[in-house]
């Protein structure tokens, strides 16, 4: 069987927004922008919000975090040195980013990427690197790279919660002046996405999932106050932990 390539932007996205095929035998993986600080920087003022007193400690603390996660799901994963937003000058050249991750598409039976919900740059990177790479193989001569699989767009958590999850997701009534459906949709049309190609797919987490995933998440305990995520918080926690969205793109 042709193995699902989950491609992660940072050391937590995958666990926290695609904890369902981080279950599924023979899923791999890919985290983007895991690379070490270069030995220019001491401390950056995301890793200062979050207590850190040394960006390079607080990187081996991520990492460590990161294999107990994969671990509680027990999926390979490979981490690739670009670096961090924080970390980095400029913008990344999505040419060479795509031949660098092109070779984890080619046997891959599904490919699951962020739909960057919330807009954070590494986010947009990883989706645009991809589903632009993926367009310009397959608008080329000879076999398209990845154009057996399947394709899937998924929520950034927990981004995508900042009002909540709309009633489709949860069933509950919608709220008096919020338009959460609203806001999501706008959210991935407008950078580009068409919503003719997209198809959604909601999971509500069965309990067995759900205690992995809330098993899982937890490891990331340097990241999780800094994204609003508190378990003690019942009710975003529960929007956090039981549900995922995601939309099947059509190529
Ligand atoms: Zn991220």
């Amino acid at each position: 069987m042709n193995p699902t390539v989950v491609f992660s932007p940072h050391l937590d996205d995958a666990a926290f927004s695609a904890s369902v095929p981080l279950t599924q035998p023979g899923t791999q993986v890919v985290t983007v922008f895991a690379g070490s600080p270069p030995k220019s920087i001491t401390l950056t003022h995301y890793d200062r919000i979050t207590g850190a007193r040394s960006s390079h400690e607080r990187y081996r603390e991520r990492i460590a975090e990161d294999d107990r996660a994969m671990d509680v799901f027990g999926c390979a994963q490979v981490r690739c040195d670009e670096l961090d937003d924080q970390y980095r000058d400029g913008p990344i050249d999505q040419e060479r980013l795509f031949d660098r991750l092109e070779p984890f598409l080619k046997t891959a039976g599904e490919i699951w990427i962020p739909a960057a919900i919330g807009n954070h740059p590494d986010h947009v990177t990883v989706r645009d690197t991809l589903l632009d790479g993926l367009e310009r193989r397959r608008s080329a001569a000879g076999a398209p790279t990845g154009s057996g699989a399947d394709l899937r767009l998924y929520a950034d958590l927990p981004y995508s919660i900042k009002y909540g999850w709309p009633s489709w997701v949860t069933g509950a009534e919608p709220r008096p002046y919020l338009d959460i459906d609203y806001w999501l949709a706008d959210q991935m049309t407008r950078n580009g996405l068409d919503p003719a190609r997209l198809t959604r797919e909601v999971r509500r987490l069965s309990a067995d999932a759900r205690a992995r995933k809330d098993r899982a998440v937890r490891e990331y305990r340097t990241q999780l106050p800094g994204l609003g995520l508190d378990p003690a918080h019942t009710s975003r926690w529960d929007e956090f932990v039981g549900y995922e969205v995601f939309w099947r793109y059509d190529r």
